[in-house]
């Protein structure tokens, strides 16, 4: 079916801006199935000041302004974090037309009440963090920098928030592996008896693939016919427990009905300064668009930046989905296999 107007105006609207935010590139953990390579380190003054310019300059023309935090692992760089999204909130409440959301991928390592109350007051209020299994299996994949597990720093924060009386959205990202189905089985009891009822922790199920990180060819992975199966008998796990389907979380996003990769007014901003579409295919060459200017301007490569919009120029949901699918990982766009794409950071 033919995509409408009212559908695909939003990709090529002005008016809104969706800035994906790196405020560092370094992460505490080591994740086994991880892609990133951790070479930039903390975003630096003279790109703290560029976003809060870019800001600052687009924030009267806009209708909607959406905050994205990710990394590396966000809550390393908690300066700037607060200092940009105090920043950002403070421009929302002078222009009060203007619609404004944050959401943050995290760890959850550093989610820490104080820090979670501190980000509801600045307007982050959706939130995503993962979860291996229950703590053998979570341990085993989901590793420190420094060595040893994560699950019970991030089991207790988790904790911890529940008891917050406001408004928010935590969802709980499973991963699945050929090893971990028991242990995910666990977890959704272990939820369920924990955070039962509380429509503020949904649930997602979703298989580890290989995006290109170091142990990729180790990555016990399930194939395409056991994923379905197995994700299939988790999903009736979960209903049985009570749990709604949200399996469809990260193909309905709320705002755009697509990847905002897609849209014209949504950019990563890494913590060089550099600009790319795409927070997971980082190193692809169609992905390095640009870089923001001191005063807030940004410096695209206009060649590679329209190729985002395909999408939206063609009317073509594919590649609204995912425009990087048939792009080869040496920049040509054809006749090579997709670069794939996931909805956001493991
Ligand atoms: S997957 Fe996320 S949490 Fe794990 S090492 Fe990579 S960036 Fe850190």
């Amino acid at each position: 079916m033919a995509m409408t107007f009212a559908e695909i105006a939003p990709f090529v609207s002005s008016r809104l801006l969706h800035l994906t935010l790196m405020p560092t590139e370094q992460c505490n953990f080591r994740c086994v199935y991880c892609y990133e390579d951790f070479a930039a380190g903390e975003m630096a003054r003279p790109v703290i000041d560029a976003v809060k310019a870019l800001l600052a300059r687009r924030i009267a023309g806009l209708e909607m302004l959406a905050v994205n935090w990710f990394g590396g692992e966000p809550l390393l760089a908690w300066p700037v974090i607060e200092e940009i999204q105090s920043f950002a909130a403070g421009l929302a409440s002078d222009h009060p037309r203007v619609r404004f959301g944050g959401e943050m991928t995290t760890n959850g390592s550093l989610l820490t009440r104080p820090r979670f109350e501190r980000l509801l007051t600045l307007g982050v209020r959706r939130f995503q963090v993962s979860l291996d299994g229950t703590r053998e299996a979570h341990d085993a994949t989901r590793l420190r920098r420094s060595g040893g597990g994560s699950f019970d720093a991030i089991w207790r924060n988790l904790l911890a928030l529940q008891e917050v009386s406001a408004s928010f959205e935590v969802l709980l990202r499973l991963h699945i592996t050929r090893e971990n189905p028991p242990a995910v089985e666990r977890l959704l009891g272990e939820i369920a008896r924990e955070f039962a009822g509380d429509p503020r922790f949904p649930v997602v199920l979703k298989a580890v693939r290989r995006f290109g990180g170091p142990q990729d060819a180790e990555l016990p992975v399930l194939s395409p016919a056991e994923e379905g199966a197995v994700l299939g008998r988790l999903s009736a796990r979960a209903t049985a427990l009570g749990f709604p389907d949200r399996q469809d979380v990260f193909a309905q996003p709320r705002i755009l009905q697509g990847c905002y990769a897609s849209a014209l007014g949504s950019y990563v901003v890494r913590a060089s300064g550099e600009l790319a579409k795409c927070p997971v295919a980082l190193g692809h060459p169609n992905n390095h668009i640009g870089r923001l200017l001191p005063d807030g301007r940004l410096d695209l490569d206009s060649s590679k930046a329209v190729g985002w919009l395909r999408g939206a120029l063609k009317g073509d949901r594919e590649s609204l989905r995912c425009p990087t699918k048939g792009w080869a990982d040496d920049g040509s766009r054809e006749g090579a296999p997709p670069l794939v794409r996931i909805g956001s950071s493991p």
